[in-house]
Formats: structure tokens, C-alpha cells, sequence
């Protein structure tokens, strides 16, 4: 088994996370993806070959918004007894699995100081998560004191993030796979490092030489990005000021409510909406998917723009060239989030010598490198389900690497891949594994 050291960000090194792995690995898994607006719970059946999962369960289910600032009891209690319902609902009929405890991959896509494969500590909550009592706890701790007090035995086998499990699925399904991006609710990376390429990490030998490097890149910041009144506002506001900077300019929690500022300034400076409507005060009133439904409106009138500029922003009867204002800064907005997401995955592929530049030596141009297939396991609603940022985006790419590099990147979404790979890796860390 080829293994890589699983660094998170924090300079914790935990256990080995295998070279996704999952080769010879017989037998149903689980795993809990808890990370955003909704939260996963999956079954997965392995065949025993590279990429022969013999069949998925997949059930979504929303959070609650009240347990996101609850106490970590109820948030845990909740997501136990769907679990519970999952398992039973799976397993009737079939054989109780006495033989072999069933084994959990936990999917926890917070700020984890990594102790070891299967346990870590919450360094701090985002995207709109804000439950006190869990901060500086192990979360695998939490998990399994609930899962008693539901009576599911269960034994947790690993502990990643939706990057993690997204490069496990990503490589298991595609050998060329070196990193993975989530791009909904929030937004982060990981990628496949050279071990001896990570200073924290010197002394650190893997049989593979790699690590997967957690990069936590929605807190990157640099005084180059383009932070407007409308970001330091939104920021300021935020549960989280002064923190997740690269997150709060890209990830759908916040595009909508950059669109609502900036239509209540202009509201507020102007008279075209009319009198300022007291909806455009509240915020996230305004969400991502209905910037998307605004943005992407072809009918000649711009209906949809009308109706949710009417029903969600009570501001009515705005004409036709006001209602083409709303869609472009829908447009300016979305464009600047998927540009600097593709700066994301650039840099990436820079630190890895994959964008094309590597190895130009006198005089030879870029489309004389042999560049390699590279692919980039990608997840999340606001790039798989927002086809004008999911063009922004490769448009970015193509642009930044040019058409002779771009072509041999690829972009693969792995749906649901978080959760799986958290399942793939619970089998390659599973007690019989
Ligand atoms: P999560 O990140 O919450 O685990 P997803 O990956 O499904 O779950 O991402 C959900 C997020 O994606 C939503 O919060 C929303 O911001 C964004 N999203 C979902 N559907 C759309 C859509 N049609 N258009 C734009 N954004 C969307």
C-alpha cells in the first residue's frame, strides 16, 4: 500500500492517509460529511479492484439553521440519529454485520488541528457556523459520545475534510488526479506534495514521497486581492471578521450578499429602485442561487429578474434598463469570484511544476514543454451548478495558462466525492484494513 502524510495546514503531521489506496479493499463502508449547508450520509460497497465501487447510498439532508449555533450535543445528536435511521433503514433485511464492526469515515470540513488520522481538534468554525462549546474539542470524540447515546456501534476510521476525501475519490477513479477544490458554501484545496518539498514536514519519509497538503487556501490573503467597501462590510459583519478573506470573495454563502450591498448602496445614492426597500437591509436575504437565476435570465424582458427583485427584494416596477444594471453586477461579481478561484488552482499548478512552466530552459517556448494530463477533482454547488461561474472559470484558466497548457488540465467533477472518499479512506483505514 503506497501511503502520503496527511499535513493540515496547522504544521500537525497525522497518520499516513494512504496513496487512495483502495485497491484490494472488500466490503461496505461509511461515511458522515458534515461541512456546509447540508450534510451527507453514504454507504459505500467495494468490489476489491481500483475503482470498482459496486454500488452508493447517498442521503442529503439540510442542517437545521438553529443547530449551527446550538451546542455541539444537539448538532451531534441530530446528525447521529440520521445516521442511525440510514443504517437501519440499509440494513433491513440484510444480515446484522456482527462479524465486523462497521467503520465511518467522518467528513469534517472545518479547521482541524489533525492529531491523527482518526482524531483532531476544531480550531475554529466558518461558514456560518458558530457553536462555542466545540471550539478547541476533538470532534471524533463528540461523534462517537453520540453515537452511543443513540445506540449505533460504529467505529470512526478517519477523520479529513471534503478536500481530502475529494482527492481520495479523485485518485481512486483517475491515477493523473493531483489536487481537489470545493467550491460551494465555502471554498478550500488540497494537492499532492513531494514530502521533501514541505519544510514543516522534514525527516517525514513516505513510500510514495507524497503528502497531501490541506491548504485552508479560504483563509489565504494578500493585500493584492481586490477588496472593495462592499467586501470590508460583509466582512465586518460576518460572524468571522478579519478571517476566511479569499472564502468571502469567492464561495456562494457570500456572492448574493455582495450583489444585495451593492444594490442597497445604489439604492440608498439613487432613485432608480425606488424607494429603498427595507428587505435590501437584511442580510443573505439575498442568496447565491437566485444571483445565478438572475444572472443567467435570457428571456428579452428579463422576467426572473423582475419576479425576484419583486418577491425576494420587494422592489417593484423597475424598468428594463435597471433590471440589466442588477445582471451585470451579478456578472461583475461572479466574474471576479470564478477568475480568482482559477488564480487559486494556477498557483497550484505552479507549486507543482503542472502549469506548463516548468523546465523552460533557452529559448524553448511554453508549447515545446511536454506538459502532463493533470486532473483536478472538483466539488461544489456554485461551480457544478452555476454554469456562468463554471465558464468564468475555465475562461480564467485558458487565459492564465494558455490554450496549449490548459488543454491538458482537466477539471473532473467527482459528485459527491467528499463523502466517498471518506468512505474509500474508512476501508483504507478500516481495523481489518
Ligand atoms: P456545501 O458546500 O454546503 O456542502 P454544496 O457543495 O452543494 O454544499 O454547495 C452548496 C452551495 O452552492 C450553496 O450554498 C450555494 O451557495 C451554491 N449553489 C447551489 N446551487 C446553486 C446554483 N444553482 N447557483 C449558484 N449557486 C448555487
Amino acid at each position: 500500500m503506497t501511503e502520503i502524510r496527511y499535513w493540515n495546514g496547522e504544521g500537525c503531521i497525522g497518520k499516513l492517509i494512504s496513496d487512495v489506496v483502495v485497491r484490494s479493499e472488500i466490503g461496505t463502508y461509511y461515511a458522515l460529511d458534515l461541512g456546509g449547508t447540508n450534510f451527507r450520509v453514504l454507504r459505500v460497497q467495494l468490489g476489491g479492484r481500483r475503482s470498482s465501487i459496486l454500488s452508493q447510498d447517498v442521503e442529503r439532508r439540510p442542517i437545521p439553521r438553529h443547530l449551527m449555533t446550538s451546542t455541539s450535543e444537539d448538532l451531534f445528536d441530530f446528525i447521529a440519529s440520521t445516521l442511525k435511521q440510514f443504517v437501519e433503514k440499509e440494513e433491513s433485511g440484510s444480515e446484522p454485520s456482527s462479524v465486523r464492526a462497521r467503520e465511518l469515515g467522518l467528513t469534517f470540513s472545518f479547521p482541524v488541528k489533525q492529531l491523527s488520522i482518526r482524531s483532531g481538534i476544531l480550531i475554529k468554525w466558518t461558514k456560518g457556523f458558530a457553536i462555542e462549546d466545540m471550539v478547541g474539542e476533538e470532534v471524533v470524540g463528540l461523534l462517537e459520545a453520540a453515537l452511543i447515546r443513540r445506540g449505533l456501534y460504529m467505529r470512526v476510521a478517519v477523520l479529513v475534510n471534503d478536500t481530502a476525501g475529494t482527492l481520495a475519490l479523485g485518485h481512486y477513479d483517475d491515477a493523473d488526479t493531483v489536487a481537489a477544490v470545493i467550491i460551494g458554501t465555502g471554498t478550500n484545496a488540497c494537492y499532492l506534495e513531494r514530502a521533501d518539498a514541505i519544510i514543516k514536514c522534514q525527516g517525514l519519509l513516505t513510500t510514495s514521497g507524497c503528502m497531501v497538503v490541506n491548504m485552508e487556501w479560504g483563509n489565504f490573503w494578500s493585500s493584492h486581492l481586490p477588496r472593495t467597501s462592499y467586501d470590508i462590510d460583509l466582512d465586518l459583519e460576518s460572524p468571522n471578521p478579519n478571517d476566511q478573506g479569499f472564502e468571502k470573495l469567492i464561495s456562494g454563502m457570500y456572492l448574493g450578499d455582495i450583489v444585495r450591498r451593492v444594490i442597497l448602496r445604489m439604492s440608498q445614492d439613487s432613485d432608480i429602485f425606488g424607494p429603498v426597500s427595507s428587505r435590501l437591509s437584511i442580510p443573505f436575504i439575498l442568496q447565491t442561487p437566485l444571483l445565478a437565476a438572475m444572472h443567467e435570465d435570457d428571456s428579452p424582458e428579463l422576467k426572473e429578474v423582475d419576479k425576484i427583485l419583486k418577491e425576494t427584494l420587494e422592489i417593484s416596477e423597475v424598468s428594463l434598463k435597471v433590471r440589466k444594471l442588477v445582471v451585470r453586477i451579478c456578472d461583475v461579481v461572479t466574474r471576479r469570484a470564478a477568475r480568482l478561484a482559477a488564480a487559486g488552482i494556477v498557483g497550484i499548478l505552479k507549486k507543482i511544476g503542472r502549469d506548463g512552466s516548468g523546465g523552460i530552459t533557452g529559448g524553448r517556448s511554453r508549447s515545446d514543454v511536454k506538459m502532463r494530463r493533470t486532473v483536478v477533482a472538483i466539488e461544489g454547488g456554485l461551480y457544478t451548478s452555476y454554469t456562468m461561474f463554471r465558464e468564468y472559470l475555465h475562461e480564467a484558466l485558458n487565459e492564465i495558462l494558455g490554450e496549449d497548457v490548459a488543454q491538458h488540465v482537466i477539471l473532473k467533477v467527482t459528485e459527491d466525492g467528499s463523502g466517498i472518499g471518506g468512505a474509500l479512506l474508512a476501508a483504507a483505514y478500516s481495523s481489518g484494513g
